[in-house]
């Protein structure tokens, strides 16, 4: 870890849809803020204009990534071939999108929709991720972009809860440009702690998500970041930290309810960001001299 790490924002701490005018708010507040980069959810595809998204993140030399999760009725972790090829088909379009716009990383609930399953994964469904996900990282890699595997809590997938099954979900895809990523948010309601998830991912870990216990302001929950920096300082994590928060006072009628969003945690994103940002950079500065310390 060092101060190349790059410093991400959501998308959705400044603006709920994709059109034209709300990304270039996005674009314009990332910078504003101080962010190397946005992260920009691909959930709103039909009503983002990628040529103008691309132009505005270029314009302000904001860098980007892309992530989503999938629908009930789109889900590659099915045992409905049928539900299964259209979770392919938006994985696809997505892979295209990410492209487009200029970002080398697409992540997120790739494995499955974004919602609280009524039953377990099968062991079919786990095959036909596992062969989606493989088509889709060998197609990425002949663009020169890489896939995550966000590990999520329960409620909001079957298929990945920890960091351990992510990895064995990543050893059965078997593509080396498919790397894991954590989130602090879902760490905290199905790990046993926050440093030994890091330390079993080490050099697989290609993104990270801060997210407070109740995804509001960073440090006015129960996460416990001190531990978790200084086990991204111990692997030497270089890869990007973006801040994801949620607010009933930005919404996107899909992701927000996905998310079961339903509380006002914060009105001002810009104030949120200002926050979050010198929280990440003391957070960076402190586990670094920790590690000098020792
Ligand atoms: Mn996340």
């Amino acid at each position: 870890m060092s101060t190349d790490n790059l410093i991400g924002v959501h998308a959705l701490v400044w603006a709920g849809g994709s059109t034209p005018d709300e990304v270039q708010t996005a674009v314009d507040s990332t910078a504003r803020s101080g962010y190397d980069l946005l992260e920009m959810s691909l959930h709103d595809l039909d009503h983002l204009d990628i040529a103008a998204a691309g132009a505005a993140l270029q314009a302000r030399e904001v860098a980007v990534v892309c992530s989503r999760g999938l629908d009930f009725d789109a889900d590659v972790s099915s045992d409905d071939l049928a539900v299964v090829s259209r979770g392919e088909t938006l994985l696809m379009q997505s892979l295209d999108a990410t492209e487009k716009l200029g970002a080398t990383i697409l992540t997120g609930a790739l494995y499955s929709a974004l919602g609280k399953y009524a039953r377990r994964m099968t062991p079919s469904g786990r095959d036909n991720a596992v062969r989606v996900l493989r088509t889709l990282a060998r197609e990425a890699h002949g663009r020169g972009l890489s896939i995550g595997l966000e590990v999520c809590n329960r409620y909001e997938t079957n298929v990945v809860n920890t960091a351990a099954e992510a990895l064995r979900l990543a050893d059965d895809i078997g593509e080396d440009n498919v790397f894991i990523h954590l989130d602090t948010y879902h760490m905290n309601i199905e790990e046993s702690d926050l440093v030994n998830p890091v330390l079993t991912v080490g050099d697989r870990l290609g993104y990270v998500h801060l997210g407070e216990s109740h995804r509001g302001y960073l440090g006015t929950g129960s996460v416990n970041f001190q531990s978790f920096f200084g086990a991204l300082e111990k692997i030497n994590y270089q890869g990007p930290i973006t801040f994801e928060s949620f607010s009933s006072a930005v919404v996107s009628e899909s992701l927000s309810n996905n998310l079961a969003v339903w509380r006002n945690m914060w009105k001002d994103g810009h104030d949120l960001a200002i926050h979050a940002r010198h929280f990440i950079e003391n957070c960076l500065s402190s586990a670094e001299s920790a590690a000098d310390g020792d």
